[in-house]
């Protein structure tokens, strides 16, 4: 693993599997049948740990099992702040497999489904049927709550075994996403298809990846709107309850904020993206991983300009990167007043019981106080952790 946010960490997160990134070279210090400890906590390991290194490891993990059974009686509960302030945390899932994950940790709903798995480990481009059957088993899984999916976000570090996409010499800023389905609208069109189709079967909310321009998004809309109609011949009313969403983790479209917000139902704040743009850091790229800053005061001010914009026209404003499930993080969002948590099922009991502990009010302060006197993301953590202490 090379950085916290590379898709095989967040994986790693989501199966619950301790994870440490940027060992570098640990493959050559370690033999084949050695014991070592992994501590997903601190970001450490110990190669040939000592007897007494077991010992408090056991006792670590020990307490860590118990604080998990209190976070379970959390799993039925709404997620509210101390001060009756309510939101909304959802899982982020990678296929539709997830779900049962989503569900046994109490999930307001999915988040973020990343469809680009189900066409990654495919050896041909996945029909509309086979489209439908994936997003509809989803969606009835959830019993009423609702689904947002996101368009295909192939690309960057997301190779198709069936579409070889031509070698780039930076990926991330190349063809990828929401620049792959308009350059290529059959692929994106039966995809839409499916998903309005499998709409018909509960609450499903589409978004599109890495829209940069506004022409992007309207594109995007006029393909969406022509597959509706035409398919609303035979299926009158189809996504008649399907709302619509993009995702912002382009700097740009962090700017034009409130113009595009007035374009749609709600925004997702993809923050390992806009992070890696914003830093100009790559995200898988190990040597600079000390960029990856979601607590830096000038990012805060960035979030917070975008949950403005989004309310300004009553979009709702969600927030499906990493940073949203980052406990040091959440006392800042819920200041700043972002309305959707997404993120991997393995931290939603233990945001929701944190959420419990907080007063909306008080987070408000505290956001304030970190944009006004902090100068750096050392400065912002340091004053939350002070501030958990005693709040
Ligand atoms: C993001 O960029 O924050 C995001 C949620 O999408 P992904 O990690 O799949 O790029
Ligand atoms: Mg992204």
């Amino acid at each position: 693993f090379r950085s916290r946010t590379s898709h095989a960490a967040i994986m790693a997160r989501s199966l619950q599997i301790p994870a440490i990134v940027g060992c570098n070279d640990i493959t050559k210090k370690v033999q084949n049948g050695r014991r070592v400890i992994v501590d997903g906590f601190e970001g450490s390991a110990i190669i040939e740990p000592s007897t007494n290194d077991v010992k408090q490891y056991q006792k670590i993990a020990d307490k860590f099992m118990n604080v998990r059974q209190q976070w379970k009686k959390m799993i039925n509960q709404p997620s509210v702040t101390a001060d009756g302030q309510e939101y909304k945390i959802s899982a982020n899932i990678g296929s539709s497999v997830d779900i049962s994950s989503a569900i046994e940790n109490g999930a307001d709903g999915v988040g973020l489904f990343r469809t680009e798995f189900l066409y990654m480990k495919s050896d041909h481009l996945p029909t509309e049927e086979e489209q439908l059957n994936a997003y509809r088993r989803a969606v009835e899984q959830l019993n009423g709550k609702r689904l947002v999916v996101r368009t295909l976000d192939i690309g960057g570090d997301k190779p198709l075994q069936f579409m070889p996409l031509p070698k780039e010499m930076n990926p991330f800023l190349g063809y990828r996403a929401i620049r792959i389905a308009l350059d290529r609208p059959e692929m994106f069109r039966t995809q839409l298809r499916a998903l309005l189709r499998a709409s018909e079967f509960g609450k499903i909310n589409i978004m599109f990846p890495m829209i940069t321009t506004l022409e992007e998004l309207q594109a995007a809309k006029k393909i969406y709107y022509e597959e509706q109609q035409k398919l609303a011949v035979d299926h009158p009313g189809i996504g008649r309850d399907v709302h619509l969403g993009i995702m912002i983790e382009v700097p740009l479209a962090a700017l034009n904020a409130e113009r595009l917000a007035a374009e749609v139902d709600f925004f997702s704040i993809g923050t390992n993206d806009l992070i890696q743009y914003c830093f100009a850091a790559d995200r898988g790229n190990d040597s600079v991983s000390y960029l990856y800053q979601p607590l830096n005061p000038t990012f805060l001010k960035l979030i917070k300009h975008i949950i403005d914009a989004g309310h300004t026209h009553d979009t709702t404003v969600a927030m499906c990167g990493e940073m949203a499930g980052d406990r040091y993080a959440l006392p800042l969002l819920i200041g700043m007043g972002l309305d959707v948590y997404s993120m991997s099922a393995s931290s939603i009991l233990r945001t929701r019981s944190m959420m419990k502990q907080l007063d909306s009010k008080k987070c408000q302060e505290l956001y304030q106080q970190a944009v006004t006197t902090c100068d750096s993301m050392t400065g912002v953590k340091k004053l939350v952790q002070d501030w958990l202490v005693t709040n």
